[in-house]
């Protein structure tokens, strides 16, 4: 972008929300947003529609040449209300299941997939005019000037017990295990793994309320306006 007529640089404002699973990234981010009244993105829900297109076709999660067609090819709708369709389905329970979650962080750390993902979450922001945005890699690859970069963790008990309220067919091991499993995928793969921004604040969530670590959010983020 580049200065506009009276010579100020245009800008946008983006929040950067990052952390594991069972961190508190989406309702925190969520509630971040509207307080100031930004567009808000899950680009999680993103890896899991390419994930939910390429088992929906028969595609291998593991095949990085086809799966990575896929997330080129594929339109995503990603609605305000947080439902998610995929090539016109309404995918937004099915992202969530267990196929996926077992299947996502193996489509994640396939470098197509990233490329094309990271191109669409920065086009999202030109589009929006700035937003909150929460993942993995947000405030690392996708926006590393953030205006504001918030790291979200928790003890990794409480993580899944907050997964496991969620998803009540499964078992709390279960739901550890898979968490656990998708951690180590995650900071371990070579291409954005998960990590701590070097200028991020780290807020453990673990025995904080979301309306505490919203509040806290909206004065970083405040503090910093120019
Ligand atoms: O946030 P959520 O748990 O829905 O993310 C699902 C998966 O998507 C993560 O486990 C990770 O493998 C992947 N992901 C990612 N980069 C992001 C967001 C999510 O790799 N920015």
């Amino acid at each position: 972008m580049g200065p506009d007529p009276v010579g100020k640089v245009a800008t946008v404002t983006v929040i950067a929300i990052d952390g594991p699973a069972g961190s508190g990234k989406s309702t925190v981010a969520r509630g971040v947003a509207s307080r100031l009244g930004l567009a808000y993105l899950d680009t999680g829900a993103m890896y899991r529609s390419v994930a939910f297109a390429a088992l929906r076709h028969a595609i291998d999660p593991a095949d990085d040449d086809r799966v990575g067609a896929v997330a080129r090819a594929i339109r995503l709708d990603m609605e305000t209300d947080g439902s998610v369709h995929v090539d016109g389905f309404d995918a937004t329970i099915e992202i969530r299941g267990p196929e996926v979650t077992r299947a996502v962080s193996v489509v994640a750390a396939n470098p197509a997939v990233r490329a094309e993902l990271r191109e669409r979450q920065r086009r999202w922001v030109e589009q929006s005019g700035g937003g909150v945005l929460e993942g993995r890699d947000i405030g690392t690859v996708v926006f590393p000037d953030a205006d504001l970069k918030v790291y979200l963790d928790a003890r990794p008990e409480v993580r899944a017990a907050r997964r496991s309220r969620e998803v009540t067919d499964l078992s709390y091991e279960t739901v550890a295990a898979d968490l656990a499993r998708r951690d180590a995928l995650d900071q371990g793969r070579d291409d954005s793994p998960l990590s701590i921004p070097n200028d991020a604040v780290v807020v453990d969530t673990s025995e904080l309320g979301i309306d505490e670590i919203v509040d806290r959010i909206v004065e970083l983020a405040d503090a910093r306006q120019p």
